[in-house]
């Protein structure tokens, strides 16, 4: 059993990413709320409809899909 810093917990074979991980957008969603924009994950991070993501331990995460390819195009939607 992985608890997570919100005191979360991972039941899932194998255990999803830790909300510090590369992969951490890899967990379960446990909690959808499409029509807000967010689901929370189980390893406690909030990922966003636009890919942005707020961590467990308060850090943001600015959208990041599909400026990785494509910067010049998204730029005005990083901030
Ligand atoms: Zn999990």
């Amino acid at each position: 059993m992985n608890y997570g810093p919100l005191g979360m917990t991972c039941s899932h074979q194998p255990l999803c990413p830790s909300a510090d991980a590369s992969d951490r957008e890899a967990a379960h969603t446990i909690s959808a709320h499409p029509e807000q924009g967010w689901s929370l994950l189980c390893n406690g991070v909030l990922l966003f409809d636009d890919t942005g993501e707020l961590l467990p331990n308060g850090v943001v995460i600015a959208p990041h899909r599909p400026t990785d390819t494509h910067p010049e195009a998204f730029r005005h939607l990083a901030s």
